[in-house]
């Protein structure tokens, strides 16, 4: 039934073959480091904490006092120093403000009560309460970050933790995109009869920019062979990938596979998966190329299980496999295609998943109703309540 098809699992590992990390790197504020792509493992050159420190308001005590009635000697902020804490007193403390040497332990305000210049404290402290001791978080010297690794907002925050003020990171990856088609009109112009809007632009450059591209976009090109070879071969000179949409089925205005064979080299052509059965890649020059079939439904699931891990790969992430979860199906599929399929599902109330009704690869609702694809093997029918592999979209798009 497949013949001549390639396995998906096959064409990822013929497609990550291709793909090789960008070379440059740059030193970006850590301030605007998120969503980059670390290119060396980070060190810290301190302790964090950098000194012991109270991790609540109360009273700072030696433990040694017992809990008898203390003189409070001193007040200290977070931000202040305090003097050494003589034996019988306390100093008043408040989260964050370093321990006054001496002390060893800290009562929180509402274990004490407080009496003009004395505290009396309800419980006995126990050495090391509520003390945020220094490098406990991190220890100088050790690695904080990992080369390799998309940076969080929690990361830069995590890097500033220990005074790192830039980050080295890979730079973007340019992602030339253009959409073939003498049908496709923009939004905003008028919708001649027999012509539709380009939704694949809309769909394909969100998708770009969630990976964080730098994106140039060619927009629409006729389906001719000429036009198709000049646009390939601006977009290869001026960008590391070139992704495209359209034209690369076997019809009469399918221009794509013989441009890319008259400009650079093509090195697959037809999967087994539903939707997406075309799908060309190649190189030109020192570009990749991945063509995607022009069904909207079809070239978004083929960006998200061809483009994404060999953009990752090329951004210069190591672990490209999306994270599937095992979730329970609360519907039949009883028809399955012969080829792997990709069905857009949703989670319902009762933590199992839907399928929407058509699954036609033209129906681009479809995938914005859906919270995700389930990956079906081929000719795999499935049963209500059974298990499924599900890539929600929050794993598929990060
Ligand atoms: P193709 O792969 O060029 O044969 O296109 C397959 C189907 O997808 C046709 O119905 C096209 O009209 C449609 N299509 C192609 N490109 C786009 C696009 N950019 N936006 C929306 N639909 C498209
Ligand atoms: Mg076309």
């Amino acid at each position: 039934m497949n013949k001549g098809l390639l396995s998906v699992d096959e064409a990822l590992v013929q497609l990550l073959a291709g793909a090789a990390p960008v070379c440059g790197i740059e030193d970006v504020p850590a301030l605007e480091a998120s969503g980059r792509i670390l290119a060396r493992a980070q060190r810290s050159t301190m302790d964090v904490p950098p000194m012991d420190n109270s991790s609540m308001d109360g009273y700072a005590v030696r433990s040694t006092d017992g809990n008898s009635k203390l003189r409070v000697s001193q007040k200290i902020m977070a931000g202040s120093v305090g003097k050494p804490l003589e034996p019988g007193t306390a100093a008043r403390i408040f989260t964050g403000a370093p321990m006054p040497p001496g002390a060893d332990a800290v009562v929180i305000q509402e274990e004490t009560q407080v009496e003009g210049e004395l505290v009396s404290l309800k419980k006995k402290a126990r050495p090391g309460d509520w003390v945020r001791y220094v490098g406990s978080d991190i220890r100088r010297d050790s690695e904080i970050l990992p080369a390799g690794k998309r940076l969080l907002p929690q990361d830069t925050g995590l890097a500033a933790s220990v005074g790192i003020k830039t980050l080295p990171v890979f730079r973007r990856v340019r992602l030339g995109l253009f959409f073939t088609g003498d049908e496709l009109v923009m939004p905003g112009e008028p919708l001649a009869p027999g012509r539709i809007y380009n939704s694949n632009r809309f769909t394909l450059r969100g998708l770009a920019q969630a990976f964080d591209c730098e994106v140039r976009d060619y927009g629409i090109v006729p389906d001719s062979l000429e036009a198709t070879r000049e646009v390939l071969r601006r977009a290869a000179h001026e960008c590391d990938l070139v992704v495209t949409s359209g034209g690369v089925s076997v019809g009469d205005a399918d221009y794509v596979k013989p441009a890319v064979e008259a400009e650079g080299r093509l090195l697959m052509w037809r999967i087994a998966m539903k939707p997406g059965r075309p799908l060309a890649f190649g190189r030109i020059g020192n570009a990749a190329f991945i063509g995607l079939p022009g069904n909207p439904v079809s070239s978004f699931v083929t960006f998200l299980i061809f483009v994404r891990p060999f953009l990752l790969r090329t951004q210069g992430l190591q672990h490209v496999e999306p994270k599937a979860i095992a979730a329970r199906a609360d519907f039949d599929w009883l028809e399955p295609d012969a080829r792997q399929e990709f069905l857009r599902a949703k989670w319902n109330a009762q933590g199992g998943l839907e399928l929407y009704p058509t699954q036609d690869s033209a129906v681009l609702t479809s995938t914005a109703w859906a919270d995700g694809l389930i990956d079906n093997p081929a000719a795999h029918a499935i049963r209500r309540g059974e298990t499924v592999r599900f890539l929600p979209y929050a794993e598929l798009l990060s």
